[in-house]
C-alpha cells in the first residue's frame, strides 16, 4: 500500500517554486468540498488519476472525495456505445438504451452530497446526473476524459444538452475543445505520479524479478504495450508490427493488459488477442500484472509501443516516457500531444510504419536513448502530478470567480 501523498514530497520532481505556487492557490480555495464521480474505482486512466488526485486535494487543503456510481452491466453496454460514439464511431442508439440510462442516473441521484462546493463528473458515464444539479448548490464540472473533436452527432446530440447544462468543463488538450458547446472549456492534460509504485524508481534486484517471475528472459529484447484489452487500443496491430519486426531482428513482446469494470467488451478482445499470440513467437500476455510489475516491464523494455487507433490521452505512453523509453504510438488524439514525433518518441499511422519505427530503434540504441532522454524530460516539465493539481486549482478559482481575470483561462 502506498503512503499517503504529501505536496512536499514532489519537490524535488517539480521544484519548490511550482510546490509554493500551488500552495498560494490552495489558499485560496481552502476547505472547499469537491465530490468526484466516475464509473469504476479499477482499472483504465481515470481510477488511476483520481487515485492521486483526490489525496493531493486534500493534503492541500480541500476536501475532496471520490464517489463510484452503481450500475447493473446493461447500463454500461449503452456507455461503452457512447464512449466508442464519442471517439467517433458511427453507433446505433436504441429509446430503451437511453431509458435506461436515464433509469441508472435517477437511482445514482441520492450519491450527489448536497454540500459539496463543487461536482466534478469524469466521462459520459454519470454525466446524466447533472439533471439533479439543482439537489445542490455546487458548480458542476465535465472532466472529459476522451477525445471529443469528432464525435458521432446521434450520441452528441444526446449528450450535447447536458453538458451545456455544467458550469465549465475541461478536456485534455486544445484539439478536443468543442465549438459548439455553450460552457467555458479548460484545458488540463492528464498527470503520471513519478511516486506511485507504477512509477517509482527500481532497484534493479526487483526488476529482474519481475522478468523471472513472468518468465520473461533477460537476454532477449523485448517490445512492451501496456493497455485494457479494448479493440481501440489496437493490440492486435501492436502484435502484426511485432511479427514483421520479428522477421529481421530477434527480439520478443510482451502485452499487458487488464480489464475494466466498466468495459464488457474486454474478455473478447482479451481471446482475440491471446489466439493471435499463440500463433507468434517470444510472445507473452500478462493479465492484470500489479503496478509494480508494470513499473517494472516498462523499466526492462527496450521500446514501448501504443498503437492506438483512438485515444484521450495514453497515461501508459506517458509512464513509459518517464522512464526514459522511447514510444511508439499511434497518431491519433492525445498521443499526438504527448509525443513530439521524432523528438520524444515516434507517431505512426499503420502497423507497416510502427514496424518500421520499432526496427528503427531496436537496431539503433544511441537514437533510442536520445529519444527516450527527451521524452523523460518532457513528461518531467509537464505531465507531473502537481502540474497537474495546480492546473486544477485555477479551474476551481476560475469557476468560483467566473467575473474574474481568471477565466481568461476559459477559450
Ligand atoms: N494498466 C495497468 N495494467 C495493465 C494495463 C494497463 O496497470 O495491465 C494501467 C496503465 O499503466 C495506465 C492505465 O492502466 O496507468 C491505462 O491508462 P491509459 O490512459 O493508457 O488508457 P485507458 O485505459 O484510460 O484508456
Amino acid at each position: 500500500m502506498d503512503d499517503p501523498l504529501r505536496l512536499d514530497d514532489y519537490a524535488p520532481f517539480v521544484g519548490e517554486a511550482t510546490v509554493e505556487e500551488i500552495r498560494l492557490l490552495a489558499r485560496q480555495v481552502a476547505g472547499a468540498r469537491i465530490q468526484h464521480l466516475n464509473s469504476t474505482r479499477v482499472g483504465g486512466g481515470v481510477a488511476e488519476l483520481l487515485g492521486r488526485l483526490v489525496p493531493l486535494m486534500n493534503d492541500v487543503g480541500l476536501e475532496a472525495e471520490w464517489t463510484v456510481i452503481e450500475a447493473p452491466e446493461a447500463f454500461f453496454a449503452v456507455t461503452k456505445r457512447f464512449h466508442n460514439a464519442l471517439h467517433g464511431a458511427p453507433v446505433a442508439l436504441e429509446p430503451e438504451m437511453l431509458s435506461l440510462y436515464r433509469q441508472v442516473m435517477a437511482e445514482n441521484a441520492a450519491k450527489l452530497r448536497p454540500d459539496a462546493d463543487f461536482i466534478v463528473i469524469h466521462d459520459p458515464q454519470p454525466l446524466g446526473l447533472v439533471e439533479w444539479r439543482h439537489q445542490t448548490a455546487a458548480r458542476w464540472i465535465w472532466r472529459c476524459h476522451i477525445d471529443i473533436a469528432a464525435a458521432d452527432l446521434r450520441v452528441w446530440g444526446f449528450l450535447k444538452p447536458l453538458i451545456d447544462r455544467f458550469d465549465a468543463m475541461i478536456v485534455h488538450i486544445p484539439q478536443f475543445l468543442r465549438r459548439d458547446v455553450f460552457v467555458p472549456q479548460y484545458i488540463v492534460p492528464p498527470f503520471i505520479d513519478p511516486l506511485s509504485a507504477k512509477n517509482r524508481e527500481l532497484p534493479a534486484a526487483t526488476v529482474q524479478q519481475v522478468l523471472k517471475d513472468y518468465q520473461i528472459p533477460d537476454d532477449q529484447p523485448f517490445i512492451l504495450q501496456v493497455s485494457r484489452f479494448d479493440r481501440l487500443k489496437d493490440p492486435l496491430g501492436a502484435l502484426r508490427a511485432y511479427e514483421m519486426v520479428k522477421r529481421s531482428i530477434d527480439v520478443g513482446f510482451v502485452m499487458a493488459g487488464n480489464f475494466a469494470t466498466d468495459d464488457p467488451e474486454g474478455r473478447e478482445v482479451f481471446e482475440e488477442v491471446s489466439q493471435k499470440a499463440r500463433l507468434l513467437a517470444d510472445t507473452k500476455l500478462i493479465v492484470n500484472a500489479d503496478d509494480t510489475a508494470i513499473n517494472a516491464l516498462q523499466r526492462a523494455a527496450a521500446v514501448v509501443i501504443q498503437k492506438s487507433l483512438r485515444e484521450g490521452f495514453g497515461l501508459a505512453v506517458t509512464e513509459a516516457m518517464w522512464k526514459g523509453k522511447p514510444v511508439v504510438g499511434g497518431d491519433t488524439g492525445g498521443i499526438a500531444y504527448q509525443i513530439l514525433d521524432g523528438v520524444t518518441g515516434f507517431l505512426v499511422k499503420t502497423v507497416e510504419g510502427a514496424a518500421y519505427r520499432l526496427r528503427q530503434l531496436l537496431s539503433n540504441p544511441l537514437l533510442a536513448e536520445r529519444i527516450g532522454q527527451e521524452a523523460h524530460l518532457w513528461v518531467q516539465s509537464t505531465f507531473l502530478v502537481p502540474h497537474y493539481l495546480r492546473n486544477w486549482l485555477c479551474v476551481l478559482l476560475a469557476c468560483r470567480h467566473p467575473e474574474s481575470g481568471l477565466t481568461a483561462l476559459a477559450t
